[in-house]
């Protein structure tokens, strides 16, 4: 049999497999793209990218793509900036952290990997303000290779049409599919 193939996206890694599960089969329950944060956010990433091409690296590249070729699945992934040798992710807050969330990281680290860069920089820039602050990583191929994993273990559940394990965090107050995540563990422990 020939299996299908599959496409992933780099802003996917770090997620809740369940939650990526669903997105895959339903697609999205609400229309992200017209929320006023969402909206707000696309301008601080334009505002900043334009900043650094003008300020810093006349040759930096913003939303350069590049992908990543599995045996059955594509990543897909939209670098904010490439400057030299380094990748700027610009993430968009209420509150700057006082570390970098993880979610981030790994996203970031994906990026490097997936551009064969070794150097990273996350940008938090609040919303509300001008607060700004960056975080620097460095490509982590073990990290890499466990999120690789993690793509080809979704895979298999979208292939063989199995949901997830859920994961837990504090984020599933927020998760579109929660209701349905709840339904699915009601079944499981009838
Ligand atoms: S509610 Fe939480 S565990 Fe369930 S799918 Fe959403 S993110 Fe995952």
């Amino acid at each position: 049999m020939t299996e299908r193939m599959m496409f992933f996206r780099v802003s996917e890694v770090g997620k809740c497999l369940r939650y990526l599960y669903f997105l895959h089969v339903l697609g999205r329950l609400e229309n992200v793209s017209k929320k006023p944060e969402v909206i707000e956010g696309k301008t601080i990433h334009q505002n900043f990218q334009n900043e650094w091409i003008a300020t810093i690296d006349e040759e930096a590249k913003p939303e350069e793509e590049a992908m990543f070729l599995h045996e059955n699945f594509a990543v897909l992934g939209k670098a904010d900036l490439v400057s030299g040798e380094r990748i700027i992710e610009i993430k968009t807050t209420t509150r700057i952290p006082n570390r970098p969330y993880l979610t981030h990281v790994r996203q970031l680290n994906f990026y490097l990997g997936l551009f064969g860069k070794k150097e990273g920089t996350l940008i938090y820039i609040e919303r509300n303000g001008n607060g700004r602050k960056e975080f620097s990583i460095e490509f982590d191929a073990d990290m890499f290779l466990v999120d690789l994993a993690r793509f080809e273990k979704l895979y298999r559940a979208l292939t063989e049409l199995r949901v997830p394990e859920k994961e837990p965090t504090p984020l599933c107050d927020f998760c579109e599919y929660s209701f349905l995540c709840e339904k699915i563990e009601n079944r499981n422990s009838c």
